[in-house]
């Protein structure tokens, strides 16, 4: 058998190998024999040296004119787009999500790098007018400085993509730090960016524990802005961190997002929709439908349909087209499953399919797990309120509209609700009353787009938002212009 291949950092414009000379193993989750490569467990020099060549960077990048910036960007989204086949089938290797999936997830970053390199020519400020004569107002967008990229498996090309490409076009310089489950996709738009022509130390990636190298980046002296997307438990230590020296913090976190099902929804629709919704990625998206709350008119006939749905899903290894549903990530991630399995049934609610690991076969090397509905599930019961991450969906009754929207945001994450009606009355009401950030009609709670603000509300984030223009907000300062053509001193409020 071939050697595994060794992946190693992008520090200052080279490929280099960890301070620490230690490696750490990347692991097909649906076939353990499959080692995708080994990559660098770096530690705190490793990530002082991608943060300095960060910084030696900055300087010629920021003053680099931002349509020069996006046409690196541009050539990168095409080299993208030339690699997504490949790029795709290594992502389900190293992520268990189905090819189908993983090619979707680097399309996303195919379109956020497309979008951001038009940010080159747009980067809108605005002129307006001065209370004084002779006197000229603007706003410009300003860069900030080294970036920490701190990014979580489940969309392991699309999510450094979102942080990577708003920083750049911006003006800022990063570092990159991958989730320890799936590097490679992250490697492998680093790649492409170096390919594309990023001048040395704009782009750095450093590989590794979030205790060795995500704690120390983001805690750096020379880091001004950390970007986290991750759990709620981590980001807060990352909020903390960060207040210490004021650096910018971006952070998306954790979800329990609703399907509300009202009696008048086009059933057929709303199942597949909450199939989608609550099993696609294995449930292992922070816009998940772990819970569909259904009006008590539908309630039988749904849960009938959906359960009969569910357990016809075929699970396995994505790289199969057949397959449906891969692997959970990783070992932990599928005892944390099985423990809320425990929870759910020890709280009284009703098992309805799954709730068991599948093993043997095909199954026997992958960290697989049955797709899982719990029905008759009250809202305050801790499989309805937690984060399972995970093919666990609660069902839960309601009565009307009122009752939805009060189960629906009876949790402390915002991240993304939806609804299935055929009343426009009640999707209105319904979009304006969900906390959160996100919103669908007739659609599930998965499947937002690069060119609409992503983000959630309480405990899913801090008020920023990745993608679109909204996240030139986070990777940008504003800076206002006075410009006093009067030729004497004029003062603001005081002359009038
Ligand atoms: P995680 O919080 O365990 O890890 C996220 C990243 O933080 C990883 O790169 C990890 O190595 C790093 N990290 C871990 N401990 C750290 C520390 N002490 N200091 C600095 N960095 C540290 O999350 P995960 O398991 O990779 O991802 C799943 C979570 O991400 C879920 O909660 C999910 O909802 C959330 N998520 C949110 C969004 C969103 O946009 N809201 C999108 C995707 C995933």
């Amino acid at each position: 058998m071939a050697p595994p291949k060794v992946y190693k950092n992008f520090i200052n414009g080279e490929w280099v190998e960890s301070a620490s000379a230690h490696a750490f193993e990347n692991v097909n989750p649906a076939d353990r024999n499959d080692l995708v490569g080994l990559f660098q467990k770096s530690n705190q020099q490793d990530v002082d040296d991608a943060v300095d060549a960060a910084k030696q960077a900055y300087p010629s990048w920021k003053n680099t004119p931002p349509p020069k910036r996006g046409e690196i960007l541009y050539r990168a989204a095409r080299l993208l787009a030339e690699e997504k086949e490949p790029f795709a089938e290594l992502m389900t290797r190293e992520m268990g999500k189905v090819l189908e999936e993983a090619r979707g997830d680097v399309q996303e970053a195919i379109d956020m790098t497309f979008y951001m390199a038009g940010e080159g020519r747009r980067l809108f400020g605005q002129t307006t007018t001065s209370e004084l004569p002779n006197k000229f107002c603007m706003s410009v967008r300003s860069p900030i400085g080294v970036g920490a990229l701190i990014t979580p498996w489940n969309f392991p090309m699309a999510i450094p993509s979102w942080k990577t490409m708003p920083a750049l076009i911006c003006g800022n310089t990063v570092v990159i730090k991958p989730a320890t489950d799936t590097p490679l996709s992250a490697y492998n738009l680093v790649k492409v960016l170096e390919e594309a022509g990023v001048p040395r130390g704009v782009v750095n990636l450093v590989t590794g524990t979030g205790v060795e190298v995500g704690n120390h980046l983001m805690a750096h002296g020379d880091v001004r802005m950390v970007s986290f997307t991750g759990s709620t438990e981590v980001g807060r230590k990352v909020s903390q961190a960060s207040a210490v020296s004021f650096k910018h913090c971006c952070l998306e976190m954790g979800g329990k997002n609703v399907i509300m099902v009202m009696e008048d929804a086009n059933l057929d629709l709303a199942v597949d929709g909450s199939v989608w919704g609550g099993f696609g990625t294995t449930g292992q998206r922070c816009t998940a439908a772990s819970r569909v709350v259904v009006h008590k008119g539908v309630y039988k006939e749904f849960v009938d349909r959906l359960v009969t749905r569910v357990r016809a899903l075929k699970v396995g290894n994505g790289l199969d087209p057949t397959v449906q549903m891969g692997p959970l990530i990783n070992g932990a991630q599928r005892q944390t499953v099985e423990s809320y399995v425990e929870v759910g049934k020890n709280e009284g609610a009703r098992l309805l399919c799954g709730g068991e690991r599948l093993t043997g076969g095909e199954y026997q090397q992958g960290w697989f797990y049955a797709p899982t509905i719990f029905g008759d599930c009250h809202p305050q019961m801790r499989i309805a309120q937690e984060e399972i991450f995970g093919p666990v969906v609660s069902v839960i009754p309601c009565h009307d509209l009122d009752e939805a929207i009060e189960i629906g945001n009876g949790i402390v994450y915002g991240l993304s609700a939806s609804i299935y009606t055929r009343n426009v009355n009640n999707a209105f009401r319904a979009m304006r009353d969900m906390e959160t950030g996100i919103f669908y009609v007739n659609a599930p709670t998965i499947g937002a787009e690069t060119h609409l603000p992503f983000g959630g509300t309480k405990q899913t984030g801090n008020g920023h938002r990745e993608a679109a223009t909204a996240a030139l907000d986070f990777y940008s300062e504003w800076k206002s212009v006075y410009v006093d053509y009067s030729d004497k001193l004029q003062r603001a409020q005081i002359d009038t």
